[in-house]
């Protein structure tokens, strides 16, 4: 077969040859066929190179502040090795570090493995011929031989040989640079080794169509494509840096530098007051491990990824974890309106032919249905109203079987009509098509009735109106257009909410062979058909959660005025000004970005207009969500702050192009994700306010030690917790207490505040003074328990002459922090609300994280061989009320803080 042999020559090869070689035909493959295929070549993807665990693993040691912690137990290694006690720090250093590498490592486990989900969740799509039918395939089950129906907007899926095009045009760009489109042919080449640009018969896996239609056969699938041979090209979704990620990184990276430096003074300190060189060093070392937040940008990766792995669960799928992030900040959705806040269910409920309203009855679920007019009329009594509903019919993609409707739902609701008037597709044949484009609005066929030829034309009204010089009268006979009287007939339907087209034909000559751009003209106007699309019961329920959520809804269309505004007026969105797709055209920039502010309703646009508007409001400040659908829309999808792209009715371009896909086509999508985005920040925020005030916490409690040394001669013996405890303290019990503040449940009414504004930054001068606060609230207790129960220890010369009493005293203080730490957990399961107004036991997570770090703690206390390593020792009971009381300082610190701001301003953070 084509595939085991070089691509090159399926371009050289005849379309029968190339199905010959491929032993295939052009009805495709049988199922039992492409089975026995799938197990020979393997499923059509390109295999993705998994990092193995081992070495997952191991990157975990590959940190700035891994590395200096491990020099740092070589180097106590080394002084051990020359007679210094120091083989328990070296001993903890090293557990600390591994197992801070394995929480680490499942911590990051998660996050993938919620990436990946993600992932797999956006399998690409293809229409296929299998056993004679045309089938939506996951495109990783083609096979060569297969046989693919490929359309504008479509990823071609692999590399394919055409065989039938109708003005195929593919977007190489990807591959070849080639901006420009080529046009496909079907035709054998000749040459030796053609470049891919050249291999004009030959469409490339990755490409795409940007136009026309076409079959092709599948020669070549996965690793064997020319993109398969690049295997670089292969990009992942989701592991950009968002813009919180970067910011943070910048934050990380301007302060090791400052904390670097205090390390280095705080060594210089304790050997200018005469601590050993080791204490000392190890001193600055915790220091600068416990002061730098080093895990910060990872927790954005995690928060964000758990929560596309929510949003996917309420059908938005998240292409771009920076989406995921900005979604919250939503102030603009700018929605398409057929099918997203409409049914997308049409139902042609009016026709006006021969001057005549006509009324259809019947819903949109059966095919029955009937004519009136001042009573019920038999269609074939009426020659325009025949005419009208025929042109509609055969000028038509859609097909209905028995209850069942395939095709674009405007055409559905098009055939239906003609079913309810007794037409047949008997004696019609079509002869081509120009097929309908939402740019130019309208669709032509010539057809074959009977041996007369005709052409057909449906589309906007206006478009239509535009070919035709003469309409049809009521007895059916051709008179002059009466052009104003259709014009408000068409305006009137609309301002009832109905999609109106307009429908024409012109007889040519028996003989026709095609159909021209210049025979559009000189046609016979049939009539208008207008349909009702109800809007959806949950988008309107979605726009008055938006309302309520501080965010626009603006609704582009690419209907008529008069039906956008109705249907606008149904859903709750403003539209007492509308704006069209030309009248936006003629504006200047300023114009269009004042304008965009007062204007939620845009109707005959084209995709071009859709990118003018994201651009304009995100000049205004505004973060832009934008649908789309079409090959053309998917600029504008770019262009917006979340491109979002459906995933039923959407091409494979827009939902390449999007930040997000929405599973279910539906406008309350969007909202949930946008809730969902807010919970993910709110959870963020929570998170890193958690984080950095207990890293502040620690580097203070060294530094405040050696600074206060000469004042108290009980810091001159020892610091507050030995430098194993503050790693311990660092490494594990932040790890284990933030991790549960990521999975804080929704807070209630996460949709009755406005959103936040675009350029909030986590990391502000208020922020920064929680920061120093909390880090003062908890680190002022551990330095009270040392000193309430250690001062006895030391004599006034700062010499140490109770040895276990002192270690008690660290113990206690080393307990103590951890309450403290409590204390400020409790409270920071909300920025804002006291914590006295939630539940304390809603989060079983950080419930479990609190009981497991009491736990862990208890073993270098209760534990002889582990009270060595860490150089703790157990102490009396009654020592257990004083340390209890450090829960309370950081508590009331945060919850004074929370109260303050929130009486202070009525604008909440
Ligand atoms: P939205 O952008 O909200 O999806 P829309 O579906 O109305 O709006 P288009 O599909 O671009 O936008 O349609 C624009 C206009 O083209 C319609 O108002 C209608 O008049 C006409 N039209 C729509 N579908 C067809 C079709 N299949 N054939 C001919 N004309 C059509």
């Amino acid at each position: 077969m084509i595939q085991s042999e070089s691509p090159i020559r399926a371009y050289a090869l005849s379309e029968e040859d190339v199905l010959d070689g491929l032993e295939t035909a052009a009805e495709g493959l049988t199922q039992a066929q492409a089975d026995r295929r799938l197990e020979k070549y393997g499923p059509n993807e390109i295999a993705f190179r998994k990092t193995p665990a081992w070495l997952r693993f191991l990157r975990q040691f590959n940190d700035p502040m891994v590395i200096i912690l491990l020099l740092t137990a070589a180097v106590t290694g080394v002084l051990t090795a020359l007679g210094s006690h120091m083989l328990p720090d070296t001993i903890v250093i090293v557990s600390v570090v591994v197992l801070n590498a394995v929480l680490g490592f499942v911590q990051e486990g998660k996050a993938e493995g919620a990436l990946d989900a993600l992932r797999n969740m956006m399998v690409p799509e293809c229409l296929v011929l299998r056993d004679g039918e045309r089938q939506r395939l996951p495109s990783r089950l083609l096979v060569p031989g297969d046989i693919v129906v490929l359309e504008a907007g479509d990823k071609i899926p692999a590399d394919l040989r055409f065989i039938d095009v109708s003005n195929l045009h593919v977007d190489e760009s990807s591959l070849t640079g080639e901006s420009v489109p080529v046009e496909k042919i079907t035709a054998a080449l000749s040459g030796e080794s053609l470049v891919p640009g050249d291999q004009r018969n030959i469409g490339f896996s990755g490409t795409y169509v940007s136009q026309g239609t076409g079959r092709a056969a599948v020669f070549a699938t996965g690793g064997a494509t020319a993109f398969g041979q690049i295997a670089d090209m292969v990009k992942s979704a989701g592991n950009e840096a968002t813009p919180l990620q970067r910011k943070l990184q910048e934050f990380v990276r301007s302060l090791i530098f400052a904390i670097l430096a205090v390390g280095a003074f705080n060594f210089i300190l304790g050997i200018y007051l005469g601590y050993a060189i080791s204490y000392s060093f190890l001193g600055a070392v915790s220091l600068v491990v416990a002061a730098i937040p080093e895990m910060l940008p990872a927790l954005v990766t995690s928060v964000l990824a758990l929560s596309g792995v929510v949003m996917a669960r309420r059908k938005a799928l998240i292409r771009r974890l920076p989406a995921a992030e900005t979604l919250g900040a939503t102030s603009v959705i700018c929605s398409d309106k057929t099918g997203t806040l409409t049914e997308n269910r049409m139902t042609v409920t009016r026709v006006y032919a021969g001057g005549q309203i006509f009324t259809v009855s019947g819903g949109s679920k059966t095919l029955e249905g009937t004519f009136s007019l001042d009573g019920p009329v038999s269609v074939p009594d009426h020659l325009a109203l025949q005419r009208v509903l025929e042109v509609g019919y055969d000028c038509n993609d859609a097909r209905v079987h028995g209850g069942d409707a395939i095709g674009d739902p405007t055409e559905v609701a098009l055939r239906v009509a003609g079913v309810r008037a007794g037409l047949i597709t008997a004696g019609v044949r079509r002869i081509e098509e120009m097929p309908f484009d939402s740019s130019t609005k309208f669709m032509a066929v010539l057809v074959d009735r009977d041996g007369q030829r005709c052409i057909y034309v449906k589309g906007a009204p206006e478009v239509v109106l535009g070919m035709c010089d003469q309409e049809i009268d009521e007895r059916g006979d051709a008179a002059p257009l009466r052009e104003a009287r259709v014009s408000q007939t068409a305006t009137a339907f609309a301002s009832d909410a109905l999609r109106t087209l307009g429908f024409a034909f012109k007889v040519v000559a028996p003989d026709k062979p095609d159909l021209r751009i210049e025979d559009l003209e000189g046609l016979c106007f049939a009539g208008l058909q207008g349909m009702i699309d109800p809007p959806k019961q949950s988008a309107i329920e979605a726009v008055a959660a938006c309302r309520q959520a501080g965010i626009r809804t603006v609704m582009i269309t690419g209907d008529h005025p008069g039906t956008a505004q109705a249907v606008a007026h149904q859903l709750g969105i403003d539209g007492a000004h509308v704006l069209t797709g030309v009248e936006l055209s003629v504006l200047s920039e300023d114009a269009l970005r004042e304008t965009v502010e007062k204007v939620s309703v845009y109707a005959r646009v084209a995709p071009e207009h859709k990118k003018a508007i994201a651009e304009a409001l995100k000049a205004n400040g505004h973060v832009v969500a934008m649908t789309g659908d079409g090959v053309n829309d998917a600029p504008a999808l770019k262009a917006a702050d979340i491109g979002i792209a459906m995933g039923v009715g959407g091409t494979e371009v827009a939902k390449e192009a999007a930040d997000m896909v929405l599973e279910d086509d539906n406008f309350a999508t969007i909202v949930a994700a946008v809730e969902e985005g807010r919970h993910a920040w709110n959870n963020l925020q929570k998170a890193i306010l958690y984080t950095l005030p207990t890293n502040a916490a620690q580097a203070l409690l060294i530094l405040g030690a050696v600074s206060l040394a000469s004042l108290v001669p009980l810091f001159s013996a020892r610091f507050v917790l030995e430098p194993v405890q503050i790693l311990w303290v660092n490494l594990l019990d932040s790890v284990l207490l933030t991790m549960p503040l990521m999975l804080e449940a929704k807070e209630r009414g996460l949709l009755l505040a406005p959103p936040r504004a675009a350029d909030t930054h986590i990391i502000d001068t208020l922020f920064l003074q929680r920061v120093l606060a909390l880090g003062l609230a908890i680190a002022l207790p551990g330095f009270l328990v040392y000193y309430y129960f250690g001062s006895a220890a030391v004599n006034a010369q700062g010499e140490i002459i109770d040895a276990l009493l002192l270690t008690q005293a660290q113990t206690a203080a080393f307990w103590g922090i951890l309450l403290a730490h409590f204390g400020y957990l409790v409270s920071a399961r909300s920025v804002r609300r006291s914590a006295f107004t939630f539940n304390p036991f809603g989060n079983r997570w950080l419930l479990g994280g609190i009981m497991l770090s009491v736990l862990i703690r208890l073993i270098p206390t209760l534990v002889p061989e582990a009270a060595a390593l860490f150089r703790t020792a157990p102490f009396p009971m009654d020592w257990w009320p004083v340390i209890l009381l450090c829960f309370l300082p950081s508590f009331i610190v945060i919850e004074s803080d929370k109260f303050l701001r929130t009486a202070l301003s009525s604008k909440p953070r």
